[in-house]
């Protein structure tokens, strides 16, 4: 079976993601919930899954933030509230749902891109970050200056560095209520000669050996995440007629060991419009949650309900070989 038009002969044969696991691939039960607050963000980075920026203007709807604070509240089986964007600290609901989720006790995890903090009217992140003990995860796509700023436009990665040492400041990185974790991401490939994300411990190594030496940073952990071939990733890939051969390398190193951890098979994606996917890469790419009749979800699906159980089965797509190539990858980063 092949998954493009027989008509380009000289593309390589990718196979099916489902026909490399055990299809349907089972979902568990959830502990983990991820909100995407909506696409605004103060930088356009070429790596972009979300394809956020300044201009874009969507963001949580009011009442969908209300469904999703009374699920927090109802559920404990939810350990973790993930807060994503765009930048989440942009778009409408970051404040009631970080309060609603400390007050419930849960983790809750904001993946901030750093130079937001040095917007007009954001200046009180850090401090907000750290009175209400959250976990930071922050975008350093390298500890070069480098790689960063063209990766994610001139000046990010001098803010990037002042944002940490702030963080530090307040004890991030070494009070162990106060969590520091950086993301890898690599470089949006340029040619056929494609790589995997390196080895995530010894990465680690290497990042806090530089930040520390260079800056005085302290982090925890370091989490490499795999480019996925969606949004500007895939137009660059596609523009550059990389897109199906850089599958096909993420498809030889399918690992099937990493199955057993995707992040899907545990978690709730929620978009601004309170629509469910199995993670942030199904819902940029518009593939929803379904029911076992086919049927999507909304969260006010889940509370009319009272469950966060309702989905059999992960929707899974060629993309999907983005996460089980190598070591694997996920919000976490690796998964073996
Ligand atoms: S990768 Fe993050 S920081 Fe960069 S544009 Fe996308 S949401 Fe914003
Ligand atoms: S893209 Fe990754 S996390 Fe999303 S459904 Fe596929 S395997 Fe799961």
């Amino acid at each position: 079976m092949v998954s493009f038009p027989a008509t380009s002969p000289k593309l390589p044969l990718v196979t099916p993601f489902e026909d490399q696991i055990d299809h349907p691939l089972a979902k568990l039960p959830i502990t983990v919930l991820q909100i995407n607050l909506g696409r605004k963000c103060n930088l356009a980075c070429t790596h972009c899954h979300v394809e956020a920026g300044p201009k874009r203007t969507e963001e949580m709807l009011a009442a969908v933030c209300d469904q999703l604070i009374e699920i927090i509240q109802r559920f404990p089986q939810i350990t973790t509230v993930d807060l994503t964007g765009g930048a989440p600290e942009m778009n409408y609901g970051f404040r009631p749902l970080v309060e609603a989720g400390r007050a419930a006790g849960k983790t809750v995890i904001v993946r901030t891109n750093l130079t937001i903090f040095f917007e007009p009217g954001y200046g009180d992140l850090p401090e907000y970050f750290a009175r209400h003990g959250l976990q930071v995860v922050a975008s350093l796509p390298c500890y070069l200056e480098k790689n960063v700023n063209q990766q994610r436009g001139t000046g990010v990665y001098n803010a990037s560095v002042q944002a940490l040492q702030w963080l530090n400041q307040l004890g991030y990185g070494e009070d162990p209520a106060l969590q520091l974790d950086l993301v890898y991401n690599p470089a949006v490939p340029h040619s056929a000669d494609f790589a995997l994300t390196p080895n995530q411990a010894g990465l680690e190594q290497d990042y806090k050996a530089y930040l520390q030496t260079h800056f005085g940073i302290v982090f925890n952990h370091l989490y490499t995440i795999t480019n996925l071939p969606i949004g500007r990733v895939k137009q660059h890939l596609v523009a550059q007629d990389l897109y199906w051969p850089y599958l096909k390398f993420l498809e030889s190193h399918h690992n099937g060991a990493t199955v057993a951890n995707l992040m899907c098979r545990s978690q709730l994606s929620v978009d601004y419009l309170g629509n469910l996917y199995d993670c942030d890469f199904n819902q940029m790419e518009g593939v929803p949650a379904r029911l076992v009749n086919g049927k999507p979800v909304t969260v006010a699906d889940l509370l009319a309900a009272n469950s966060l159980d309702v989905l059999e089965w992960v929707q899974t797509r060629l993309y999907c070989y983005g996460c089980t190539a190598g070591s694997g990858s996920s919000c976490g980063g690796a998964l073996i």
